[in-house]
């Protein structure tokens, strides 16, 4: 069967598979969630994976039968409210697909989610498996082990004229580690722009080069080739080490120079575009290739790096934030460092939303120009560039301008490019052309016009053209005048990206769109409407539990997909009172957590947590974590509900239930004065429970004996 072929692995992998699991459990739970629920504020839509969209309205404490509990409400479509036990969290997670306030609510009793539901469960089942069928490849083929040689790879260091970040020095260390594996890389390292990354790249680089391998180094845009042409080679410029550049910037002569280097082992470097990937290009031993900025390469492109994907190392940069809970979801098929820091003494951009003003142009540019800098002038406009930098020109008589973009013929804007970067001129008036990757440290201020027309992805990635040096840099994000003539989406954005000045924070940045686009990045872009529909959060649920399901050799049901979480209630008060943890969002989010705590250790660890932050637990606090116990082993034991009180109770067991029915039968037997079946499913018992610490105990006692009596499936 398809999916068993998927488990066949070498031992070493799943080895290492398994542990970075269980890593990454840790970091997710604490990370992601918390994050996600502790920082929920009353409006804010949520996801109930049997309900759908809704909005956070507050906590609220209830008391049934003499039993406090305390509720999540939510209010729906034509505000129905939805109250939510606190031990269901596990049912909710935040709604991330668009703006807060355009979210579509659904209607409570409707079937619009359901449908919804089914449909992204159908699909997020298909990209498991296709997740699982690239990792078995990459499981089942072996690349070249680099050997390192300490002593020249140190010296390589020390020309290195920074301190390395703790995360650029974990990720350049990952990447030589997996390089020195048997096992072909493929690994993706995400960081903001600026932070560092092309080091990375240039450590990987010179340890295929010193190992005789040849590397490619494959961006999407000529101006980057050049500027990463121009970095490559002053770096390497003490080792004799040949680089190259493919792009149309070069003559077809030269480009034949270079095929023929490539073809007879001359050259052991090549920075290009697209055109690396020509058919006419035959590498004599090609062991590294790094790819900057993948999702910017067309289909047809990707394609071709995805073939590739299957001989060489591969080493990915990404600017785009690549949320860690798709790490969960992927582990071993393709790995990932995260450069989240930038380097010391980097000043956060000064960021200024204003309505269009001359003079405030003016005097932002002058500004730049007195204290010898250089200012990038964005105007998105092909058609009235020149007149737009006529305008400029008049405004600030006392800079020199030049203009550049992309509709531009190539050796021009080549010419351009230079002599900014050599500073012979003062202020660029450019397009977008600049967006990725050109680094003229330099420039340190950035006047955007028309600020309001770019995403929040974009306007993040052009104000990192600016700040990459010590200096204080500058952006400007003009906006029409007046400010009323702008859509509300643009007003939020720039207020966004205005508060997000830190650097740190730019890329923390947990705004929908780039996240999605990360997790779209990685998963295929027509993911994204799944993710928008179901919300980012339950869509990485899904899909991990439908990669968990298949690497067990399961199929994944739909129904486990989408409703096999168990329910457990004893009528006994379960929440962490309010004079126990006093601050509400610290109580939510301990509530997501032990609702979603994979296994005992995770609730161990809780326990201790809550024990170490507030003191010795009281009863309800004790309960809502022995609740989450019992809910882990019904989950395990595929029993749908479990309830008791007073004289008894029922278990309720699920179609995927997995007690020995022999165990069952003998139960009923002998015990008939306490076990009756109700039906097909439903074991109900009675006794004298009223007691709670008996109730509970006696749930417990009768869920460990049917953990013992199990019996496994097979499928
Ligand atoms: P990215 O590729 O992530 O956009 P770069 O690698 O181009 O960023 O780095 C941006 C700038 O920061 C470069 O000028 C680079 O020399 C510098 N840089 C890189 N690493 C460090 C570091 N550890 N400390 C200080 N500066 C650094």
């Amino acid at each position: 069967m398809h999916n068993r072929a998927l488990i066949c692995e070498s031992d070493l992998l799943g080895e290492r598979f398994r542990r970075r699991q269980q890593d990454n459990r840790c970091t997710i739970n604490t990370d992601t969630l918390i994050r996600n629920l502790a920082e929920l504020h009353p409006g804010q839509p949520v996801v109930h994976l049997d309900h759908g969209v809704g909005r956070y309205v507050g906590l609220t404490t209830l008391e049934a039968g003499g039993i406090k509990a305390e509720y999540l409400i939510l209010s729906y479509a034509g505000e129905d409210k939805l109250y939510v036990p606190v031990s269901s969290l596990h049912l909710i997670s935040c709604y991330a697909g668009r703006a807060d306030e355009n979210a579509p609510l659904h209607k409570l009793g409707g079937d619009a989610w359901t449908r919804a539901r089914q449909k992204a469960a159908e699909q997020v089942r298909d990209v498991a498996a296709e997740l699982l069928d690239i990792y078995a490849q990459r499981a089942a083929k072996n690349g070249f082990s680099f050997q390192h040689n300490l002593k020249k790879y140190q010296l390589f260091c020390q020309t290195f004229p920074f301190e390395t970040t703790p995360d650029q020095q974990q990720a350049i260390n990952a990447v030589l580690s997996d390089m020195c594996k048997p096992l072909a890389m493929d690994r993706l390292v995400s960081g903001d722009v600026g932070f560092g990354k092309t080091e990375v790249a240039m450590r990987a680089a010179f340890l295929a080069v010193e190992n005789g391998k040849q590397v490619a180094v494959l961006v999407p845009t000529t101006l980057l080739a050049q500027q990463h042409f121009d970095n490559f080679r002053d770096r390497f410029a003490t080792w004799p080490i040949r680089i190259e550049m493919m792009s149309r910037f070069r003559s077809t002569k030269e480009q034949q120079q270079v095929l023929n280097a490539a073809a007879n082992g001359k050259v052991n470097i090549i920075i290009g575009t697209h055109k690396l990937l020509q058919g006419d290009l035959c590498w004599r031993d090609l062991g590294l290739l790094i790819v900057d900025e993948e999702h910017r390469f067309g289909v047809r492109h990707k394609d071709r790096i995805k073939v590739m994907r299957s001989n060489v190392d591969i080493l990915t940069l990404t600017a785009t934030p690549i949320p860690r809970t798709l790490n969960m979801a992927m582990s071993g098929m393709r790995d990932l460092s995260i450069i989240s820091t930038p380097p010391a003494h980097r000043l956060a951009v000064k960021t200024f939303v204003r309505e269009y003003d001359s003079l405030i142009v003016r005097e932002a540019i002058l500004r730049e120009v007195l204290r010898g800098g250089q200012v990038y002038y964005l105007y998105n406009d092909v058609e009235n560039i020149e007149k737009a930098a006529q305008k400029l020109a008049k405004l600030v008589p006392e800079a020199r301008i030049a203009i550049g973009h992309g509709q531009m013929r190539e050796r021009n804007l080549e010419r351009v490019m230079n002599d900014f970067n050599h500073q012979r001129f003062k202020v660029l008036v450019c397009t977008t052309i600049i967006e990725t990757g050109i680094d003229i440290a330099s420039a340190n201020t950035i006047i955007i016009e028309r600020a309001d027309r770019f995403g929040l992805a974009q306007l993040h990635q052009l104000r990192g053209r600016v700040g990459r040096s010590h200096h204080q840099a500058y952006a400007y994000l003009l906006t029409p005048n007046p400010q009323q003539a702008m859509s509300d989406d643009a007003q939020k954005r720039l207020a966004a990206i205005a508060s997000l000045e830190d650097l740190g924070d730019g890329f923390a940045l947990a705004t929908h769109d780039l996240e999605i686009r990360g997790a779209g990045e990685m998963l295929g872009e027509d993911q994204s409407g799944q993710m928008t529909t179901i919300g980012f959060s339950l869509y990485m649920e899904l899909l991990e539990s439908a990669v968990d399901a298949l690497k067990n050799g399961r199929e994944p049901s739909l129904e486990d997909l989408t409703s096999s979480h168990a329910e457990v209630e004893l009528r006994m008060p379960i929440l962490l009172p309010d004079d126990f943890v006093p601050d509400v969002n610290t109580r939510l989010s301990f509530y997501k957590r032990i609702a979603s705590a994979k296994n005992s250790n995770d609730l161990e660890e809780l326990k201790v947590e809550l024990i170490d932050r507030f003191g010795v637990l009281p009863e309800p606090a004790r309960n809502l974590l022995q609740n989450a116990t019992l809910r882990q082993h019904a989950q395990t034991l595929g029993i749908k509900r479990i309830e008791g009180n007073e004289y008894g109770g029922f278990i309720e067991f699920g179609d995927n239930n997995c007690v020995d029915p022999g165990y069952l039968i003998g139960l009923l037997q002998s015990n008939p004065q306490v076990y009756r079946l109700d039906g097909p499913s439903k074991l109900k018992f009675m006794l004298d429970l009223r007691d709670r610490e008996t109730r509970l105990k006696f749930t417990k006692n009768l869920l460990s004996t049917f953990l013992a009596h199990r019996v496994v499936l097979s499928t």
